[in-house]
């Protein structure tokens, strides 16, 4: 049976999974990522979470045909080498590819983990059968991988399908990456909470919502409880990543978009505006046949997808 294994490389877990040829994940492994250790400790992390997965799946590291890891972006996809995240610090210039390969002995790839969540849900979740496919994270960012003609697209340093840094606003508040308005600055649910701070304390709404402790969960249960503020914050959010939408569908011609990550679980509240926007400013001719879905794998998506990936690149 081959065998390969998929690594989901985070700033607070490190996750790995053996997986079959068809997808099962019949090994599982996870722990805290060391940062506290530097890189070494959190190289040393990924080698200790691959031998516990292949070890609950009952087999040695030996017997796996390779493995494949999502890290945060930016990275470099074809050397394999960590450039600068967020959540990553210490792994600034990492060759993680090189260094797993000598301690694993194994042949080991490592991509995007927006990417590789992306390869996960074509494969098995939500974009199935779906050739030219995108989905899209509204997490503490507003991450993007894209599925051209059912392979992964890089672009020309690996940095393909950015889609949190399309402008929505060419007026709007500086994002770190330097461009003004960016849809990151309104999308993810860092921004939502952001901006419903601002409007808390410079409108004061009346709405049962308090500065203190802000979530997107909590607004999420005001709206459900019919919260005025609540529920017009859920539609300006919504706009915004509706009119992100419209621009991605109309550049990368995808017809299904899967949305995941925690402003995603909001459901109808974040969809109904979203696609009502790209109902209204889609294009004719495209939109009728775009699907904008929820993703279904959860937070197995990047496992799978890093598994795929490593198999796929194995056989080369
Ligand atoms: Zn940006």
């Amino acid at each position: 049976m081959s065998l390969t294994i998929g690594i989901d490389l985070g700033g607070t877990n490190t996750r790995a999974g053996l997986v079959t040829a068809s997808g099962e994940i019949v090994g599982r492994a996870r722990r805290p990522t060391r940062l506290h250790l530097g890189a070494e400790g959190v190289v040393e992390g990924i080698v200790e979470c691959a031998r516990a997965a292949a070890r609950d799946g009952g087999i040695s590291l030996s017997e796996v045909q390779g493995v494949g890891v999502g890290a945060p972006g930016p990275l470099d996809p074809f050397e394999g080498v960590i450039i600068s995240p967020e959540n990553l610090q210490c792994m600034h210039g990492v060759r993680l590819k090189d260094r797993l390969e000598a301690l694993l002995g194994l042949g080991v790839v490592v991509d995007n983990d927006a990417n590789l969540a992306a390869y996960g849900e074509q494969w098995l979740g939500a974009g199935r059968g779906v050739e030219h496919f995108l989905c899209v994270t509204l997490g503490t960012g507003v991450g993007g991988g894209w599925i051209s003609e059912g392979k992964v697209m890089h672009g020309f340093n690996g940095n393909a399908a950015e889609v949190g840094h399309i402008t929505v606003d060419h007026n709007g508040p500086r994002c770190p990456c330097g461009n003004f308005g960016c849809l990151e600055m309104y999308a993810s649910a860092t921004a939502m909470v952001r901006r419903t701070l601002e409007r808390l304390e410079g409108e004061k709404p009346e709405t049962s919502l308090k500065a203190e402790d802000l979530t997107t969960q909590v607004i999420f249960q005001a709206a459900e409880v019919g919260d005025d503020f609540a529920m017009q914050m859920f539609e300006e959010t919504g706009f915004f990543l509706g009119v992100g939408l419209v621009s991605l569908v109309n550049v990368l011609n995808v017809d299904r978009v899967a949305l995941t990550g925690g402003l995603a679980q909001a459901g109808d509240w974040i969809f109904d505006p979203a696609m009502r926007t790209f109902w209204d400013r889609g294009t004719v001719g495209v939109k009728e046949y775009v699907q904008i879905v929820s993703a279904e794998l959860g937070d197995d998506a990047g496992i799978l997808g890093a598994a795929r990936h490593a198999k796929v690149k194995s056989k080369k």
